[in-house]
């Protein structure tokens, strides 16, 4: 038995495997694979339509917003929202509140002027910033409601009048959130939503064309609205995997109920690194991440043989991020309880073999 805590791509649910794997071979009776199917074939086109309308149901999506299936990951969102929304000489805003956080920085810079209104690099990420003023006139404002490497989550967003962009990457479809709130909010698929390959982004009307740039048709969030997201092929199976994992989502009661089961399985695992006297957690309480829990020894010259105890107890990717060290479960939204109860009791039996 494999207990996969790995950040991303990561554990999805195991029927999703299931019908994703017999569509490998059969896809919905048509006696064709859906790897070969034709991305205009209607059987897929309806793939693609129920695909939106979940995610619209299941994260409540008003009007006047639209839902796009992109390529090219969180990372080309990086690039993707300044240029379609910082326009020449104007300033976005953006919170530094982790590796991604910094990394989406530096690709603003190449399209107008950033002000970073806080940051908490300093104390290696441990905390998220919360004190902090953004401009009336800023473009939009940036944040990363979870930092998936740090291990910290964006439980508030700020009240403005500017709008919201957030990479949702690794807490979407986690956790209810009011899409009304945000500007734009986009996602690698790899954690909550399926495979790879797919990028989901979720964009106020309004906001398209907002630089005034001239955009390369690929980069244009209006030419991917106006295409329904066929405007070249999209990731075809990505597509597919992550509607299996959709329905299984809404079968299972959807965004309020799965977040009733990530704030019980993470409340458990931070109750044991705060009761075992081997461990503790490097970040502030109230920022703790329900997706990501990090956690490092008091003695690090145990990590090692914890690792190796984890392992043989058939713990996959708990290793830290190396730019924090120690240890890092991911528990979205597929891992059991179970499984996070197999980790805590590895635990209890780590301290008490080196108690
Ligand atoms: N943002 C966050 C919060 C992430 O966790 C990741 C990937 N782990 C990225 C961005 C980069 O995503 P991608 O690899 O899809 O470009």
């Amino acid at each position: 038995m494999k207990y996969n805590f790995g950040a991303g791509p990561c554990i999805l649910p195991q029927e999703v495997f299931k019908q994703a794997s017999e569509a490998v071979l059969n896809f919905n009776n048509t006696g064709l694979s859906i790897l070969e199917i034709s991305h205009r074939a209607p059987e897929f086109e309806a793939v693609v339509d129920e695909t939106l309308s979940l995610i619209k149901e299941l994260l409540n999506v008003p009007e006047g917003y639209s839902v796009l299936l992109l390529q090219g990951g969180a990372s080309l969102q990086f690039t993707m929202v300044p240029m379609n929304l910082l326009g020449e000489g104007q300033t976005a805003a953006y919170l530094d509140s982790g590796a991604w956080s910094s990394k989406a920085i530096k690709e603003a810079k190449l399209f107008g002027n950033v002000n970073v209104v806080a940051s908490s690099k300093d104390a290696n990420y441990t905390f998220v910033p919360k004190d902090f003023e953004i401009p009336a006139d800023a473009a939009y404002f940036h944040c990363t409601s979870n930092n998936t490497i740090f291990g910290t989550e964006l439980f508030n967003f700020p009240k403005t009048s500017v709008p919201i962009v957030s990479d949702m990457s690794s807490d979407i479809l986690s956790r209810e959130i009011n899409v009304a709130d945000f500007g734009i909010i986009y996602a690698g698929a790899q954690k909550n939503m399926g495979p790879a390959g797919l990028t989901l982004v979720i964009v106020k009307d309004e906001l398209m064309g907002k630089s005034g740039r001239k955009l390369p048709s690929m980069l244009d969030y209006k030419v991917h609205a106006d295409n329904k997201s066929l405007y070249n092929t999209p990731a075809v199976f990505s597509i597919y995997a992550s509607l299996l994992n959709l329905r299984w989502l809404k079968a299972k009661g959807g965004v309020a109920a799965i977040e009733k089961e990530n704030i019980e399985k993470s409340n458990a695992l931070y109750a044991e690194i705060d009761r075992n006297p081997l461990f503790k957690g490097p970040c502030n309480v109230e920022d703790r991440s329900r997706m990501n829990v990090c956690f490092v020894m008091e003695n690090p010259e145990l990590e090692k043989p914890f690792l190796k105890f984890a392992q043989e107890r058939g713990m996959v990717g708990i290793k830290g991020h190396r730019s924090v060290g120690g240890f890092r479960a991911s528990i979205y939204n597929a891992l059991p309880l179970s499984s996070v109860q197999a980790l805590i009791d590895t635990m209890k039996e780590f301290a008490e073999n080196n108690g």
